[in-house]
């Protein structure tokens, strides 16, 4: 299948990319879509056969239930979920458009095949111009899951979206560079307290000064053992890996850097803090920002990882960020890039 490109720096002069790009929504293809937090995959999220077709192009497997992308408008959220709590109201009212992934009871117009089966149901209003007016302009709720093949990093241009699923879907809508960088948080409000299913663009702390104390789900802390099930099924696989196998270093930025030295030669692939990358002078670098950007530090982790499959390291290392703020949801990402092979330094 030929990919067709669409791009859509702005929605003013590209109306007609974007009615095509709704187009094809409805017409039950897939589309590839720009979004602050990645690109998603995306398609009708009530057309189970097109909702299939997005599990086949990444390779997905089929228990790990897609995000459904609605406009900032309650009644959506109405339509498409069942005993909305007021927390809920309240946290899209602060939020959306925003990295925010909202788990709720689904109503079942929403087909098993988006959700997993499950009788809950991700909802999310992204903060992108281009793609709300994609939902809009299709007028059906958009599933998306990121657009990498599944296990990869995430992509956050759509050059890599063409590199991953380019030939297996109808179009890309190329919005620019994803200003967040990593996917969005996902927030369970089927309990109480609420749970973190996943850290991801919007901080933890401004989450908890709206709904007080939640709870954090294990799978965000550590890898999963046989037979444990994470409430979001996504958690349990091997995630974002590049080729060779990642090592990350928990600790101060000096500490961390010393400790990778030792070990980082020649044919080593380091990630790094901006402030330490004279320690690796053998070593193929990647900057990861400075070690108090951690906006910076969120925008670049994907491309970081994805960048050494273009070379031929057999060893990554990468710092962590502390998990204050976003470097929650940038550590998450590179421990499980590691599959949680973690050394944390001391000192
Ligand atoms: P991705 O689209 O690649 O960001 O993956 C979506 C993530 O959301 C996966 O980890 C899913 O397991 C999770 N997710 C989606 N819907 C639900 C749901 N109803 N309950 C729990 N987790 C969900
Ligand atoms: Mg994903």
């Amino acid at each position: 299948m030929q990919t067709e490109l669409f791009t859509v720096p702005m929605i003013e002069g590209h109306e007609t990319e974007i009615q095509k790009a709704a187009d094809l929504i409805r017409a039950g293809q897939l589309v590839g879509i720009p979004t602050e937090t990645v690109y998603g995959l995306g398609a009708d999220a009530l057309n189970p056969e097109a909702v299939a077709n997005i599990y086949a192009a990444k390779g997905r497997p089929s228990d790990n239930p897609l995000i459904i992308h609605l406009p900032n408008d309650v009644r959506w959220l109405d339509r498409y979920c069942v005993e909305v709590p007021p927390l809920a109201y309240e946290l899209a009212e602060t939020f959306w458009p925003g990295p925010l992934t909202m788990i709720l009871r689904r109503n079942p117009v929403v087909p098993d095949r988006t959700t997993g089966g499950l009788d809950t149901v991700g909802v999310r209003c992204p903060d992108h111009p281009v793609t709300r007016a994609i939902i809009a302009a299709a007028d059906v709720p958009i599933a998306a899951p990121s657009a990498n093949t599944s296990g990869r990093p995430s992509c956050t241009t759509a050059a890599e979206v063409m590199e991953d699923v380019g030939g297996k879907i109808a179009a890309v809508v190329d919005g620019g560079p994803c200003a967040v960088g990593v996917e969005s948080t996902i927030l369970d409000l089927t309990c109480t307290p609420p749970k973190l299913l996943r850290p991801g663009g919007m901080p933890l702390e401004q989450l908890e000064a709206v709904c007080g104390e939640i709870e954090i789900d294990p799978a965000v802390l550590r890898s999963m053992q046989a037979g444990e099930r994470p409430r979001a099924p996504g958690m349990k696989y091997r995630h974002y890996a590049p080729k060779a196998p990642v090592t990350v270093f928990t600790g101060n930025p000096e500490a961390t850097a010393a400790a990778i030295a030792k070990q980082a030669g020649e044919g080593s692939g380091v990630i790094c803090f901006t402030e330490c990358l004279d320690y690796f002078p053998n070593a193929i670098t990647v900057d990861l920002g400075s070690v108090e950007d951690k906006q910076e530090q969120a925008r670049r982790v994907f491309s970081a990882l994805r960048s050494f499959d273009r070379t031929q390291v057999t060893a990554i290392y990468a710092q962590c960020p502390d998990p204050a703020g976003l470097g929650l949801a940038v550590g998450n990402r590179l421990k499980k890039a590691a599959g949680f092979h973690v050394v944390e330094v001391q000192g």
